[in-house]
């Protein structure tokens, strides 16, 4: 019963949040056409989504999508071993395997699901499972639905994970899995060492690279290509909701017998409904044209990128990350970096503010994140944006 004493209770609770500004408060966006948005009827450059190649915009794929749309409905009514299979999904895992040089390739309506459904088909009770500890929440869900015994090591400290492999030797089967990009602060994983380590400790390696996926290697293959692995690691997972497209969706790709288990096991593929055949189109028409269309695009995203962090720097702004699009804005202050991003609106930039819990205490920050579909004229409105309102605020 929702009783007078839980309400009470729960409205106490969200009292604290906001006291302690922690309340989260959701923008409604009314347009969305691309880099710019509108929020509260006032047009904004948007510089926080994940639209790293403008492929949500991207005429090529929103025609794709249209013509899914149009030939499958909009959805198949069914899980995938039902009645939820088409064979625009079976053509998207072909080409998706073909892109990572992969044995096979599985769907999911979301890398959340691909993550949470992943661990527990592959570890039970005497298996060590290793998580960075800044890894994605999905990974740390996934990795509680598992009954391996849990190791989580400090963020990129592989001594203290050979130490924690050494000490699980004895376990059936050991697993490491690692964001491949991390999100707040652009930084990409030490893949290659890893990988390494996992070959010398017989452990499974699994990288997410839901924010490398199209952004980061010479061929857009990810995190995993700029660290020179690969083909090499033994699962994949990732999203068709950053680069790869923009709506939804995600996918695990790796060795044939694990895709082949998953199929028969993992709960959040055999119990959810199948990919909307519009995003299914619109991510193979983005794999599919990678090499003539995006390519291009993904230069031009490391071409902005450097083009505003040099400006940035020029500001005496203190800048994380490197050569990843998210590009933090260090301000450490939690209090300053709210009424930064406050500051920043007012002058028609559309950015957030992270505090803790979402980043660790006294690491007040505002993740900007560049595209390829963003204008020169765009980033030189914002830098002259941050000038005015840094300046205003003390920070610069
Ligand atoms: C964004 C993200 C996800 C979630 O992807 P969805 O497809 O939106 O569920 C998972 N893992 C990482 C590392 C991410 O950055």
């Amino acid at each position: 019963m929702f009783s007078n004493k839980l309400k009470t209770d729960i409205q106490n609770e969200l009292q604290t949040m906001r006291e302690g500004g922690l309340f989260k408060v959701e923008k409604v966006v009314e347009g969305h056409p691309g880099t710019e948005i509108i929020v509260d009827g006032k047009k904004l450059i948007n510089l926080c989504a994940n639209n790293y190649l403008g492929t949500s915009q991207q005429k090529g794929v929103l025609k794709a999508a249209q013509k899914a749309l149009k030939e499958y409905s909009l959805g198949l009514n069914s899980v995938r071993f039902i009645a939820g299979t088409t064979d625009l999904h079976k053509k998207l895992e072909t080409a998706i395997s073909k892109f990572f040089q992969t044995e096979d390739t599985i769907l999911y309506t979301s890398c959340f699901d691909a993550n949470t459904g992943l661990f527990e088909v592959l570890l039970t009770e005497g298996d060590a499972i290793f998580s960075d500890e800044l890894n994605h929440a999905s990974i740390i869900d996934g990795v509680r639905l598992c009954k391996a015994e849990r190791f989580r090591f400090h963020h990129n400290n592989l001594e203290e994970l050979e130490k924690q492999l050494i000490a699980a030797k004895g376990a059936r089967r050991r697993l490491v899995v690692t964001d491949g990009v991390f999100s707040m602060d652009g930084e990409i994983a030490k893949l290659d060492e890893l990988k390494a380590l996992c070959d010398k400790h017989d452990a499974i390696f699994v990288v997410d690279d839901s924010h490398g996926s199209g952004v980061l290697g010479k061929t857009g293959r990810g995190s995993i290509e700029e660290k020179g692995v690969l083909g090499k690691v033994d699962i994949l997972t990732s999203t068709f909701g950053k680069a790869l497209g923009g709506a939804g969706g995600g996918f695990t790709t790796g060795k044939k017998e694990i895709i082949d288990l998953l199929r028969q096991r993992s709960r959040t593929y055999l119990f959810s409904n199948s990919l909307m055949p519009a995003i299914a189109g619109a991510a193979l028409y983005v794999i599919e044209h990678f090499e003539q269309e995006f390519i291009p695009l993904k230069e031009r995203l490391t071409d902005n990128t450097r083009y505003f962090r040099t400006k940035l720097e020029k500001l005496g702004y203190t800048l994380g990350g490197g050569s990843h699009p998210i590009t933090p804005l260090m301000i450490f202050d939690e209090v300053k970096t709210m009424a930064l991003a406050d500051a920043l609106l007012e002058e028609g930039i559309y950015t957030r503010g992270f505090a803790y819990p979402v980043v660790p205490k006294g690491k007040g920050r505002i993740r900007i994140q560049i595209s390829a579909a963003h204008t020169k004229e765009q980033l030189d409105t914002a830098t002259t944006a941050l000038e005015r309102a840094g300046k205003k605020l003390n920070i610069i």
